[in-house]
C-alpha cells in the first residue's frame, strides 16, 4: 500500500479536542487489517537491521503499533504510562504542556542498560512528549536508537527536540 492510499485511513477531525486544532484520527487505519499490516511495515522500515530489543510504546495510541512493531522486530515490547498507572517500583519524567505539566512512567527493571530502544507514538507534534519518552529512556541507561511515528506534524518542527537518533514517521502534514 503506498502512502497516498495509507493517508486515506487517517482522518482529519476539525477543532477537536479544542478549537484550532485537527486531530489525526487513527480510527479507520485500526480498523483496516489490510492497512494495518502496511503501516506497521512501514513504521520498522528503518530499524530491521538495527538489533532492537525494545519497542516502548506511549500511552495510550502508542500501544497499538507498537506491540505490532515489536512482533515484527522480534523484539520486547514496555509500556510508558501516564502517572499512577503502572503497579510496582517505577521511573517517572515530568514534562511541559501548552498548560501545565504532566509525566511519563515506565516500570523499573523492563528495560536494561545494554538495551536498544525504538520509541513510538502515533503522533510527532510538538515533540514534547517523545523528547520526554527519550530522556526516561536514557535514565535506564539504555540507548535510544530512534523514533517511529506514523504521523509527523511538519510545521510545530518536533523533531528538532530529537537528537542523535534516527526519527522515522510515515506520513508528513
Ligand atoms: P507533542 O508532545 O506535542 O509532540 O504531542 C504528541 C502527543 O499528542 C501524541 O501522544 C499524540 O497522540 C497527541 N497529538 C498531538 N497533536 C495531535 C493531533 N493533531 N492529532 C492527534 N493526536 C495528537
Amino acid at each position: 500500500m503506498n502512502k497516498t492510499l495509507l493517508s486515506s485511513y487517517i482522518k482529519d477531525v476539525a477543532n477537536f479536542p479544542k478549537p484550532g486544532i485537527i486531530f489525526k484520527d487513527i480510527s479507520p487505519l485500526l480498523a483496516s487489517q489490510v492497512a494495518r499490516k502496511s503501516m506497521t511495515q512501514k513504521l520498522i522500515e528503518n530499524f530491521k537491521n538495527k538489533d532492537i530489543d525494545v519497542v516502548v510504546g506511549i500511552e495510550s495510541r502508542g500501544f497499538l503499533f507498537g506491540m505490532l512493531m515489536a512482533d515484527a522486530l522480534n523484539a520486547r515490547f514496555v509500556m510508558m504510562r501516564k502517572p499512577g498507572k503502572l503497579p510496582g517500583e517505577i521511573m517517572s519524567k515530568e514534562y511541559d504542556l501548552e498548560y501545565g505539566k504532566d509525566a511519563l512512567e515506565v516500570q523499573k527493571g523492563c528495560i536494561q542498560q545494554s538495551n536498544k530502544v525504538l520509541i513510538h507514538d502515533d503522533v510527532l507534534a510538538t515533540g514534547g512528549t517523545a523528547a520526554a519518552a527519550s530522556s526516561l529512556i536514557k535514565q535506564t541507561g539504555a540507548q535510544v536508537t530512534g523514533y517511529s511515528f506514523i504521523i509527523e506534524l511538519d510545521f510545530l518542527n518536533g523533531r528538532k527536540l530529537l537528537h542523535n537518533s534516527i526519527v522515522s514517521s510515515v506520513l508528513n502534514y
